[in-house]
């Protein structure tokens, strides 16, 4: 059984190295975010309640988070393990979840807050089918439509200037102290998220010991 936390400021790729991980060592991605986007599109009762937080770029309040990371992970589908994203993202939040879970490693993708801004600003995910897609990384081949199912592409509500800002904000006041925590108590493994994808994918692997990444498209050997 393996937990891991990701963790990093928005568009440091956190969920695109979670779903490699997870992909290879089958694993449960649980997404705090991909949660509550859930039930905006859903629109249930906890939709609504986080949607104008969520779109201001804010932290949603902390019993509603705690309660939501709890329900999903009282589903026992993750019998390999969980990498969480986007959880904790505050002390509060960090002290429920150390003493609640066992954590093997924290990954930490550090990323400079001017490239956050040129990546965020130029993401895009399908409305159809929900990939990502970022303007400058991985275009689609025809503009503004998904390559694998046509539908529209589209920037999340709080990919945009103010929100970012927000959000950038809540990171080093909120969240770096949680980092400097878990440097005290576990094992954090720090990379460079300048890099291409598959780069930081194999030094993670490294790192934690895990068996060997191979990229799409290498030959394994
Ligand atoms: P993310 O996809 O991780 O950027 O999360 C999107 C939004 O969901 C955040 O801007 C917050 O409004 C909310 N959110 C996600 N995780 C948390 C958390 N741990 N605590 C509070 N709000 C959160």
């Amino acid at each position: 059984m393996r937990k891991y936390v990701i963790m990093g400021v928005q568009g440091s790729g956190k969920g695109t190295q979670a779903a490699l991980l997870c992909r290879d060592l089958d694993l449960v991605h649980l997404s705090v975010g991909d949660l509550f986007r859930w039930h905006v599109e859903q629109h249930t009762k906890i939709g609504a309640q986080v949607r104008r937080t969520m779109a201001a770029g804010e932290l949603v309040d902390d019993d509603l988070v705690e309660s939501v990371v709890q329900q999903r992970l009282q589903i026992q589908d993750w019998n390999f393990g969980f990498v969480i994203d986007g959880f904790p993202r505050n002390d509060r939040q960090a002290g429920f979840f150390l003493e609640t879970y066992d954590i093997d490693s924290v990954i930490l993708l550090v990323l400079p807050d001017e490239e956050v801004a040129r990546r965020v600003l130029s993401r895009r995910l399908c409305s159809g089918c929900g990939l990502d897609y970022n303007l400058m990384f991985h275009r689609p081949a025809v503009a503004d439509r998904c390559d694998v199912c046509g539908a529209p592409l589209v920037a999340r509500e709080d990919d945009n200037p103010d929100a970012l800002q927000a959000r950038l904000r809540d990171y080093h006041e909120k969240t770096e102290p949680v980092i400097t925590l878990f440097r005290r108590k576990e094992f954090v493994v720090e990379l460079d998220a300048t890099r291409s994808a598959d780069d930081i994918q194999i030094e993670l692997r490294e790192r934690l010991h895990l068996p060997a990444y191979v990229p799409s498209g290498a030959t394994p050997g």
